[in-house]
């Protein structure tokens, strides 16, 4: 998962741009990098880390210009090579820089297109560089030297025909301005926002609405599935459709864990979508275990306490905080390593025991995907003097790989992948278990825009809705994604960089 950020603006961009970036940090970890253009030429700073990391007062001073993208990275296919931060640039026509959020599901075919149709090479094993080649062999089509906004979007039509899967992404293009497009299902989210400044509108696109909060423009509304807008660089606003079969079904799993509860995405608050699942949830269980002799009600922070509060007064029971997270640590999902992750786990979170002391607790957590998590949870729960420890999560079982940009381990290593309830509920050691509905989750986030006709479900339901993914193409994913692959990499990585701290005496 990523995080992406534009400003057309008409004074510098650059502090905008790390505020807007510093608020979707939640979004990727990883990598940061800004882009801006000044004079007819680009800045570009980017590297592996934290925004706050990333960029110091010496890169900043550099980043100058009245228009500039942002993106913060989270490593979908599982490289985390800073070679694959983002923006990436190339400078043929005009020179474009593009930002990307999702994950092409035809990449591998459209590198070989590249290659063959247009000698074009990609250097790295992103697909977000493939979004960008593509995109600039489509605008260096037309041999004028000045291009318009409907050559903008011929360009992003034939960008729409070509490419399968999730991608929300903007581009620069020197001398011209920003492009701003989100694919035909309008699988991960984009907004755009505007703000009236002495010397004109200026216009803001991010991932989440809570970065066009942050930066105090007015938002606008969200791009629509297979929408292009261009903004020239002196704030000409155009849009247009440009893909002819569209339906909007946005991922799920952003209302589930991702997003900021303080963002509204495709008209739908996450806040209130948790909220919902909370009250889906909380009526789940009252039906199906009046038997329990439920105490309290404790969530495993954060994105659940709003789920967990919600669920305590539907059951009519307390609510504590029973688990204190320490927030200077990174999330222990990215933790490359299954070792690595269950320590993590216990330096993240620590229990207050007089919550737990002779109490049946009933822990809430957003959604259980390798189960790392919540085994050791459990286990804490124990320890700090629960009786009877039982498990609700506010999503259904996570089953199947996710190919639209989201960070999901391989099949295999999700603990629900091929179990049923009983075998996962013994596997994370707790005295029940109860998962959400896919019904009820869609239902939840649904009430918050009854027009939705359809979500991106599958990492629920194995149902891909860009109909393009086989057994081949995720026995691929797989092949990538799993722990040994990862460390493979990781290690073939520092490797090369020891190589080539020695020829190059960095390092020392
Ligand atoms: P686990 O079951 O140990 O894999 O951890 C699941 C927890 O990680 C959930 O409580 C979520 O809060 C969080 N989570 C779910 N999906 C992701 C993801 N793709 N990346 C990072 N964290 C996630």
């Amino acid at each position: 998962m990523c995080g992406i950020v534009g400003i057309v603006g008409t004074s510098p961009v650059n502090q905008a741009l790390y505020d807007g970036l510093t608020v979707l940090q939640h979004r990727g970890q990883d990598a940061a990098g800004i882009i801006t253009i000044d004079n007819n030429t680009f800045s570009l700073r980017k590297a592996n880390g934290l925004v706050k990391d990333v960029f110091h007062t010496r890169h900043m001073k550099r980043l100058q210009g009245n228009i500039g993208i942002g993106h913060v990275r989270y490593p979908t296919a599982g490289s985390s090579s800073s070679a694959e931060a983002q923006p990436f640039y190339v400078n043929s026509p005009f020179g474009i820089s593009l930002a990307h959020n999702g994950n092409l599901t035809n990449a591998a075919e459209l590198k070989e297109r590249l290659f063959t149709k247009a000698r074009r090479h990609v250097n790295t094993t992103s697909d977000s560089e493939i979004l960008l080649n593509i995109l600039a062999y489509e605008l260096g089509c037309s041999d004028k030297m000045k291009l318009d906004a409907d050559d903008m979007f011929t360009a992003i039509a034939a960008v729409n025909a070509q490419c399968s899967g999730g991608y929300a992404s903007i581009a620069m293009i020197i001398g011209h301005g920003m492009l701003a497009f989100r694919d035909p299902h309008g699988i991960r989210p984009l907004v755009f926002g505007k703000r009236d400044t002495d010397n004109g509108t200026e216009y803001m696109f991010a991932s989440e609405s809570v970065a066009l909060a942050t930066d105090g423009f007015d938002f606008v509304r969200d791009v629509a599935p297979g929408e292009a807008i261009y903004v020239t660089e002196d704030g000409q606003f155009f849009s247009k459709m440009c893909a002819d079969k569209t339906m909007l079904a946005p991922c799920i799993f952003e209302f589930v864990y991702f997003a900021r509860p303080d963002s509204t995405i495709d008209s739908m608050s996450v806040y209130a979508s948790r909220v919902n699942m909370g009250t889906k949830l909380g009526e789940k269980i009252q039906r199906e275990w009046a038997d329990k002799d439920i105490d309290v009600v404790i969530p495993i922070p954060e994105t659940s306490c709003d789920i967990a509060l919600e669920i305590a007064s539907v059951l009519n029971l307390p609510y504590r905080q029973g688990f204190v997270k320490n927030r200077y640590i990174g999330r222990t999902f990215i933790m490359p390593g299954q070792e690595q992750r269950k320590k993590s786990v216990r330096r993240k979170l620590n229990a207050i025991d007089r919550e737990f002391v002779g109490k049946n607790v009933l822990l809430v957590d957003d959604s259980i995907v390798r189960g790392t998590t919540s085994a050791q949870i459990v286990e804490m729960a124990r320890e700090a003097g629960a009786k009877n420890v039982y498990f609700a999560s506010a999503a259904p079982e996570v089953r199947f790989p996710n190919v639209y940009g989201i960070d999901m381990p391989s099949a295999a290593e999700l603990i629900a992948h091929g179990r049923e309830l009983e075998d996962i509920n013994a596997s994370i050691g707790s005295d029940g278990l109860i998962y959400q509905s896919l019904e009820d989750l869609i239902a939840a986030v649904r009430i918050e825009n009854p027009e939705i006709s359809q979500f991106e479900t599958s990492v629920f339901d194995g149902q891909y809705i860009t109909g393009d993914v086989d057994q081949d193409y995720l026995n691929r994913i797989d092949a990538l994604r799993n722990d040994s692959a990862k460390s493979t990499r990781e290690q073939a990585m520092s490797a090369s960089l020891e190589l080539h701290n020695q020829e190059t005496g960095e390092g020392e």
